[in-house]
């Protein structure tokens, strides 16, 4: 058996060693264009801040152990520049000596990854102290960058999870940063709940960031960029988060079927359209485990999981018999906030036209709130109406994000729907959640909310004409602030709720304010039990 594997950093790697790890006898040849292999790419940003010190410490595997360790031949340097399926094999140029040679397969593997779009801009060519972020190679130059020229100040298109956490990266050098984004939030893919929570913190650490605007000029060989909105910026350095697109030309060449944005199609053996030839990791478009629905997987779990999975399979492994598709499950550090995602925000099924679904916002403590240090977890649900399907989750805080993000990942892997969530056991002790944890919360308010004790609405959703006849009803307590954008129309303390009820108007339909925590809640299940018309507002 003669495997060929194209692309060393991820996918690549895992496949090649998990197929060793089972089969002595296949002979694996990995080709890597570029200068290194097993590169923890998603800790360049770490690397560059000088948190990760040893630069040694992000290449996991060099081509020598992987020899030593593995047997797999591992040619660096060396591009596949054509595949042809027809004689099963590959065409490979040494970019060091510039000799080119053939390699015949039985199975080919395509692990080719992405690269950074840099979008077209007048003058970004001529930039001498533009950058992208993929590579060690790229990194390298990085630094070499900052070591040398000093850059007092660093201008970042896209803020993105990348431009972010690159933007942490200069902070820490002691960079003053600007981040210029196109859209009108800060980290992209979240919802406006959890962005706008990343936005402050942004701001407390002193990026300044510019919504709504992108770079329309480049100029003084990158020393000025010009916005849309016609002001002039001068800065000493660019960095370009925007993105990445699929490394699939060699496979559109070959005549492998590409999707409508260039990903490399697969199916749940992970195999392309042309026989023996496979592709994994930011290349592919494969299917949503969720909805069913096409998807790339642009994430470094997935092609690390599918690379793994797809050796098992070739070797008639019973328990690894299909790839059941992405599901997307991602966490970032932001400065000293984690934000964390599983599946589609809000606006990606929007975009999708998916409009059958509903959304809990919550801001429980992540542990018991009389034991120190307890702060908010902001979780949103977005459950399928009346199924409870779970759609996706996102949140943002201090302590305990990620972890119930992968609660919420393994539940939509297990198909439970958000119903279930209450019956979740969630491991208790003050120091780490709450006797009724954070899903178990997210689920009782999914069942209020199909069981119409109360509504929950977002401010965005709330019809024009209650806007003005509505009563909007604040429930904070004396000395406390008034929070959300809405402005109230009466204060009642929650505390003198019941006392009080009668002043509240029974004719009009209304909406309690945003406030964190569980006030809000209590405070609609005594104005329902009383049969006034009632809404959360959630913000
Ligand atoms: C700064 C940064 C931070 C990230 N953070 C995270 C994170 O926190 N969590 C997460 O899950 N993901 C993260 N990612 C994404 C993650 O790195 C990718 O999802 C993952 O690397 C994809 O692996 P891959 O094997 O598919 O492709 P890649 O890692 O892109 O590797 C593909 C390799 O193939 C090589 N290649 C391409 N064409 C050829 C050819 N014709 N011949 C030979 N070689 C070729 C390329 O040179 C490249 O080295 C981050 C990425 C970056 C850049």
């Amino acid at each position: 058996m003669k495997v060929l594997v194209i692309g060393g950093i991820a996918g690549g790697p895992s496949f090649a060693t998990r197929l060793r790890r089972i089969n002595e006898d296949a002979n694996i040849i990995l080709f890597e264009r570029g200068s290194q292999i097993s590169v923890a790419s998603c800790a360049l940003p770490y690397y560059l801040g000088g948190v990760i010190k040893d630069r040694s410490a992000v290449i996991e595997r060099t081509p020598e152990i992987l020899k030593q360790k593995n047997n797999i031949d591992v040619r660096i340097f060396n591009e596949v520049t054509a595949i042809h399926p027809d004689t099963k094999s590959v065409d490979v140029k040494n970019l060091r000596t510039g000799e080119t040679y053939s390699e015949d397969y039985d199975d080919l593997l395509i692990a080719t990854g992405a690269s950074p779009t840099v979008p077209n801009i007048k003058g970004l060519e001529d930039a001498d102290n533009a950058f992208v972020l993929r590579s060690m190679d790229s990194a390298d130059k990085i630094k070499h960058f900052l070591d040398t020229q000093h850059p007092k100040h660093v201008t970042i298109l896209g803020a993105g999870s990348i431009g972010i956490e690159t933007a942490e990266a200069f902070v820490r050098n002691g960079i003053d940063v600007t981040i210029v984004e196109q859209s009108a939030h800060v980290a992209a893919p979240f919802d406006p709940e959890i962005t706008d929570i990343v936005a402050e913190e942004l701001h407390k650490h002193g990026v300044h960031v510019i919504l709504n605007q992108s770079f329309t000029e480049v100029q003084y060989h990158g020393h000025q960029v010009v916005l849309s909105d016609g002001s002039s910026h001068p800065t000493d350095m660019l960095f370009i988060g925007t993105g990445v697109k699929p490394n699939s030309e060699i496979a559109a060449a070959a005549g492998i079927t590409l999707s409508d944005d260039n990903h490399i199609i697969i199916d749940h053996h992970l195999q392309t359209n042309l026989p023996d030839v496979y592709a994994i990791g930011d290349v592919v478009e494969t299917t949503s485990l969720i909805t069913g629905l096409p998807t790339p997987s642009l994430l470094s779990s997935a092609a690390n999981r599918q690379g793994h999975l797809l050796a098992d399979m070739l070797s008639g492994n019973p328990f690894e018999t299909e790839y059941k598709g992405f599901i997307g499950a991602g966490v970032s550090k932001f400065f000293d906030l984690t934000a964390s995602y599983v599946g589609y925000t809000e606006q990606s099924l929007k975009q999708l036209g998916i409009t059958n679904y509903q959304t809990v916002f919550i801001t429980p403590f992540d542990h018991a709130y009389f034991y120190p240090n307890a702060d908010r977890v902001n979780l949103k649900l977005i459950y399928e109406n009346k199924t409870g399907k779970i759609l996706g989750g996102q949140a943002v805080g201090r302590n305990g994000i990620d972890k119930r993000i992968g609660q919420l990942s393994a539940a939509i892997t297990g198909n439970l729907t958000a119903f279930d969530l209450p019956q979740l056991e969630i491991p208790y002790s003050p120091p780490y959640s709450a006797t009724r944890d954070v899903l178990n919360i997210a689920g009782y308010i999914a069942i209020n909310q199909q069981t119409n004790q109360y509504e929950t609405v977002k401010v965005s959703d709330i019809p024009a004409d209650d806007l003005t006849s509505a009563t909007f009803l604040d429930i904070k307590e004396p000395g406390k602030s008034t929070t959300g954008s809405i402005t109230p129309t009466l204060n009642i303390p929650l505390s003198q709720l019941r006392d009080r009820i009668t002043e509240i108007p029974k004719d009009k339909k209304v909406y309690i304010t945003f406030r964190k925590g569980i006030g809000p809640y209590n405070a609609s299940t005594i104005l329902a039990g009383k049969g006034y018309q009632v809404a959360m507002i959630t913000e």
